[in-house]
């Protein structure tokens, strides 16, 4: 049993009179200790799968189970809850700004382990350390910390209770690029040291590829192609994923000359085509494309991996 697993989940929001089907019909599986990042452009659903995980909305349909247990109702139980975790793009935001550091960073054990006193302060200590502060920034405000330091202090209050499972939405986003590259290396070295599994949200093609034993991409609510991040790479196999890779500069000269650009506009979730949803963009959409919703299935020609298309690009 995988310790994450979604079937056919999706969520629906209504607002100002409009449905938005935001989540449509996701499977997914993580495995203990794993990264699956998670891409695709804004708008297509990441976040909204994340919080779904998390807890902090329910799925309008579909079952999740986190280590065989129901979500959301298993997460009345604040010892499941203690295992599942959330990491957002702007640290600033999701930090107290009253709080100092060690505060913030203890609040999940007290809440959610009652630990606390020495106990507590001993394992501050140890993620303060574990995410490369020293003791010396347990007094600090979260004003007086860098983007970078901040966004540490927040992946240490999510991994103080000792979660199975952390999702991380965009937490790389807003950072610079260097400072981007030290936060991978440490959540690598934090998963290592851990063993926690990632959910890893980005639409940063680069450090999921740094990050990611697995790739789902998502398109307008639906994942649309699922495989190893070394296979999904290579090759891809939808051609929403390939548009996607190509968009990214090559750093392989033979792969240079070979982009393949998004033409045409983002259907709108809540006025979808019948069909595919990327049809409309799709250079290889055939008339069946346009009839016929395709359903994410293990590609004939790679045993273990899922695509989401009658006519998938044509491997090397
Ligand atoms: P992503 O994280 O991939 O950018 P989101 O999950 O945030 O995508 O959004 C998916 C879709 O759901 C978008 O069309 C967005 O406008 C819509 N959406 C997200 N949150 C809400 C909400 N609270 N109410 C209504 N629509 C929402
Ligand atoms: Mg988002």
């Amino acid at each position: 049993m995988a310790l994450l697993e979604l079937t056919d989940v999706a969520k629906t929001y209504r607002s100002a009179g409009r449905t938005v089907p935001a989540v449509r019909g996701v499977d997914l599986a993580l495995e203990r200790g794993r990264t699956v990042g998670l891409v695709g452009e804004s708008g297509c659903g990441k976040s909204t799968l994340g919080r779904i995980i998390a807890g902090l909305h329910p799925q309008s349909a579909g079952v999740v189970t986190f280590d065989g247990l129901a979500l959301p109702h298993a997460y009345r139980d604040r010892a499941v809850r203690r295992r599942v975790q959330m990491v957002f793009q702007h640290p600033y935001q999701s930090l107290n700004p009253r709080m100092r550091v060690e505060a913030i960073i203890a609040e999940p054990l007290r809440l959610l382990a009652g630990t606390t006193g020495r106990e507590a302060d001993r394992r501050v200590d140890e993620v303060l350390q574990l995410v490369g502060l020293d003791a010396t920034y347990r007094r600090r405000l979260p004003r007086e910390l860098s983007g970078g330091q901040q966004q540490r202090v927040a992946i240490a209050r999510a991994l103080v209770s000792r979660p199975d499972l952390v999702v991380l939405d965009e937490p790389t986003s807003g950072l610079d690029q260097s400072v981007r590259g030290r936060i991978v290396a440490l959540l690598r070295h934090i998963q290592a040291e851990e063993g926690v599994a990632y959910l890893f949200i980005s639409h940063d093609l680069d450090t999921v590829r740094r990050l990611a034993d697995e790739v789902a991409v998502m398109y307008l609510g639906r994942i649309v192609e699922r495989a190893t991040t070394a296979e999904l790479f290579a090759a891809p196999r939808h051609p929403y994923t390939r548009a996607l890779l190509s968009a990214v500069p090559s750093m392989d000269p033979r792969r240079r000359g070979t982009r393949v650009p998004l033409a045409g506009e983002t259907p709108s979730p809540s006025e979808l085509p019948v069909g595919c949803a990327f049809a409309s963009r799709c250079v290889r959409a055939l008339d069946r494309c346009r009839a016929e919703q395709p359903e994410l299935a293990p590609d004939p020609i790679s045993a273990d991996r899922l695509v989401e298309c009658f006519n998938p690009v044509p491997q090397p």
